[in-house]
């Protein structure tokens, strides 16, 4: 075995031979995979071997496309078949919920650049003669997808690798993982120890245990899965071509040719986990037993839905385990404070996403930046609330739900509450509808007298929607409440602490007692974090941006590297917040504290720490709903009273909560982006528009030379806010935008505008379109309609109200 490599990729299922060949591809041709077993011996060599490009992320629906699209590449490069029988899909809805799910997915895959349709029964009954259509109620057709050997094509992948300087040791084990003072590791196996710069973790099923060799818990654990074969099928005798393969989410079914006979297979509501706590070292291709008692309900739905497999017998059966993280999406990416260390697990669809995680893993190692957002891969989407307790809940939650298709409304109850806010059960009292951000509990909108605390999951307009258009014009009139405590937050202190955020943010930093708007770059000039900044003195600020991105800042805070003057911390459990907005907020607020909050005084974007009532907090003027609004934040332990004495002083001024929704209303009215919805790290200062805050000047600060080379030739395309030709339901997102039949850009959030009577959706198109007055149109959910530019914000464009 070799002494040294760049990287040593520890497993050698799917996951791992995809990662060993972009890295072998990207240029880094020293590295070595190490598989204690044989290749596939985990839960590699039982699967499926199904792939196709859904995902509720377009960004991971991409990057499936391009898995799919690879098999072709590594099969020439290797001169090894992967087996790919490229019959594309079929998807079945059988309520008027999921049928809109499938439009959704018709309207997001044109501007992907995907074939896809909504069909006939009668179609789809052409592409597979076993349904029962009676069962259903529409069909979407696409092309990709299909399914593979998943021997043949992790072998491919290997093969194609070692073309290219890449090895493999098969039947050594890692045994332990030291790191040296640089940084670097000892990886000590069973048949010595290799040195190497880089650690991949692709170790599937034991990926916990590989986890734990470097001290951190991954929330990541095994489900069993079951599906059958059945001898051959007298209506697939004859036929030209095989049946395309069939996902039936009322059934929670799948369903594909296996060579004369059906692969039928399900995600059974209550599944089972495999080895909870420790998987076993010497699991080794090898199967579980089955237990069709358990399952022959489900089982038998499929064999309602698809009747002819239930006339035949069952050639094969088999159950065996992979591995999910508590929301179903992989984990990869960079783990914060252990240097060189890679994880690529938790990935529950290897033939459908294994080529795109290799992709942009091997383009994160090599560059520094995975070169597209996926943000909803990324490891740290979860923070320490991801404990193991957690995960063995959220885990069989996401399992018995793989199928279920997910309403944009629609909040998982499993392990909830786990974060809870001093006021959390104020807020419930209130009548607070509770939704879950990096697993604290935030108010989505406020059920008043007499209407229930709960919403039907739903891709059109819910019983919220008159609640939420009284919050609204209640804020917009008077004053109202928003808890802000679930918010990312974080100090940075110290004598170096501004010359180091001047390099770290692309903004001009504000002077003690202001304010800032915080656009931070990837060296590639894209967009990380639209945060803002707040200067309490010159070596202390704080810093507040998106809560579910906590853990993803933090990584980039360390990433940095904080000179040993400055001190980084997330404030996220150690400070709560509030926001109060509306043209009476002052007159609230004054009633509490004694500086002077007239407009000349106190003005927009100033902070000051003041006691507020009873609470020591830090007030700042600013706000997201453009309205006269301040943040007030202060420590927990003062927090529920700071809470009590605000609803005191505003309960003559009609003070109302508002929650999430109307915030996303109110923003959109504004023409206000937000982090993870309208900007990731896909766009550019240009194309958001957040250049306005940055400052060029500034002779250093990451991805400047990206974010002059754009300001020099204009950004390709922009984020724009359009009116929508009102119907019974907005936008929810990706949909494609599309011009004279051509999808020429996509959208990206979209909230009814309750105060100025117009659905609203938010997107890029490209910057010669964007112009006022602009027409567009948007399948949501299977209805064109009409897209209008608004170039200036649709309310208040002055920002009067934002300045009295
Ligand atoms: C019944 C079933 C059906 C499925 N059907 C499909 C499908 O149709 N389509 C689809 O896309 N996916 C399907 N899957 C899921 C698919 O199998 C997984 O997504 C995929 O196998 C994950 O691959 P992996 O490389 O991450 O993990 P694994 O295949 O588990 O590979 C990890 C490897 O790491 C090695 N390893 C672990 N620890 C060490 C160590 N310390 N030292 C050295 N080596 C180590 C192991 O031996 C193993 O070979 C199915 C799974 C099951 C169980």
């Amino acid at each position: 075995m070799k002494a040294c490599a760049r990287a040593v990729v520890i497993g050698g299922g799917v996951v791992g031979a995809s990662v060993l060949y972009h890295l072998a591809k990207i240029g880094w041709s020293d590295v070595l995979l190490i598989e204690k077993s044989e290749l596939t011996s985990g839960s590699t060599w039982h699967a499926a071997g199904g792939m196709h490009t859904f995902n509720g992320e377009a960004n991971i629906s991409r990057l499936q496309k391009y898995t799919i699209d690879l098999y072709r590449e590594i099969e020439a490069v290797s001169g090894q078949p992967c087996g790919l029988h490229p019959n594309g899909g079929l998807m079945l809805a059988a309520t008027a919920g999921e049928l809109d799910s499938l439009r959704l997915i018709c309207s997001r895959a044109r501007y992907l650049g995907m074939e896809t349709e909504m069909i006939s029964l009668e179609e789809a009954r052409n592409f597979n003669p076993l349904i029962d259509t009676r069962h259903f109620i529409g069909a979407l057709w696409r092309a990709d997808g299909g399914h593979c050997d998943p021997s043949g094509t992790t072998n491919a992948y290997v093969k194609a690798a070692r073309t290219l300087g890449g090895s493999v040791e098969r039947f050594t084990r890692v045994l332990s993982l030291t790191a040296r003072r640089d940084g670097t590791w000892d990886v000590v196996t069973d048949k010595g120890t290799v040195h190497a710069e880089h650690v991949v973790n692709c170790a599937g099923l034991w990926a916990r245990e590989v986890g734990h060799m470097v001290g951190i818990e991954l929330p990541v654990l095994a489900m069993e899965h079951h599906y059958l074969i059945t001898e051959d099928l007298p209506e697939l005798a004859g036929r030209a071509k095989e049946i395309v393969n069939t996902t039936d989410y009322a059934g929670e079914i799948y369903v594909r040719q296996e060579r004369g006979g059906a692969l039928i297979g399900t995600y059974e509501p209550h599944g089972v986990v495999w080895s909870p706590l420790k998987t076993p070292d010497d699991f080794s291709m090898q199967l579980l037993p089955e237990d069709f008692e358990r399952l022959a309900p489900y089982f038998e739905v499929g064999f309602r839905h698809f009747p002819a497999l239930g006339r035949v017998g069952i050639r094969k059966a088999v159950n065996g385990p992979f591995t999910f993280a508590p929301d179903g999406n992989p984990l990869v990416g960079p783990v914060r404070g252990v240097r060189n260390y890679w994880v690529a697990c938790a990935v529950m669809a290897g033939f459908s996403q294994g080529g795109g995680i290799g992709l942009v893993l091997s383009r994160w190692m090599a560059e520094g930046d995975a070169g597209q957002d996926i943000i909803s891969m990324d490891v740290a989407r979860f923070g320490a609330f991801a404990t193991p307790k957690y995960t063995a809940i959220k885990v069989p939650e996401n399992y018995s739900r793989r199928f279920r298709l997910a309403y944009p409304n629609e909040e998982l109850p499993a392990a909830r509450p786990v974060r809870r806010s001093p006021i959390y059960d104020r807020l419930k009292a209130a009548g607070a509808v509770m939704g879950a951000n990096f697993a604290l509990e935030h108010a989505l909108w406020f059920a008043p007298p007499g209407v229930a605390p709960s919403e039907t999951p739903t891709y059109r307009r819910s019983e919220a929607f008159p609640v939420v258009r009284a919050e609204c014009q209640a804020v917009r009139r008077g004053v109202g409440l928003y808890e802000t405590t679930n918010y990312g937050k974080y100090e940075v202190s110290g004598r170096g602490a501004r010359a180091w955020l001047d390099r770290v943010f692309a903004c001009r930093l504000p002077r003690p007692g202001r304010l800032a708007l915080a656009p931070m770059l990837n060296p590639a000039g894209r967009i990380v974090g639209d945060l803002s900044m707040a200067c309490l003195a010159d070596d202390r600020y704080l810093i507040v941006g998106s809560g579910f991105a906590e853990e993803f800042h933090l990584r980039w805070f360390s990433r940095a590297e904080p000179p040993p003057d400055v001190c980084v911390r997330s404030v996220a459990s150690t400070l709560a917040g509030v926001s109060i907005a509306g043209p009476r907020a002052r007159e609230l607020l004054q009633r509490l504290v004694r500086v002077d909050l007239s407009a000349q005084a106190f003005r927009l974007f100033q902070v000051t720490e003041t006691a507020v009532g009873f609470a020591p907090a830090i007030l700042a003027r600013a706000g997201f709903t453009g309205e006269l609004g301040y943040e007030i934040w202060t420590t927990p332990d003062y927090f529920a009273t700071l809470y009590d004495d605000l609803c005191e002083a505003g309960r003559e001024l009609g003070l109302v909560h508002f929650g999430g929704r109307a915030l996303s209303s109110l923003r959109l009215e504004k023409g206000y982006g937000s982090f993870n919805k309208d900007f990731r790290p896909d766009h550019t200062p240009g194309e958001t528009g957040l250049d306005r805050f940055v400052d060029f000047d500034k002779s250093e600060f990451t991805g400047r030379a990206a974010a002059l080379a754009e300001r020099a030739v204009g950004p390709k395309r922009r984020f724009i806010v359009m009116e929508v030709a009102d119907a019974d339901a907005e936008v929810i997102g990706y949909e494609s935008i599309m011009k004279d039949g051509v999808a020429v850009g996509y959208v990206t959030s979209g909230a009814y505008g309750h105060c100025v009577g117009k659905s609203l959706a938010a997107g890029y198109v490209p910057t010669a379109l964007a112009r006022e007055g602009a027409r567009f149109e948007i399948d949501i959910l299977g209805a064109m309609r009409s897209a209008t530019v608004r170039l200036q914000p649709l309310y208040d464009p002055q920002g009067l109200r934002l300045r009295g």
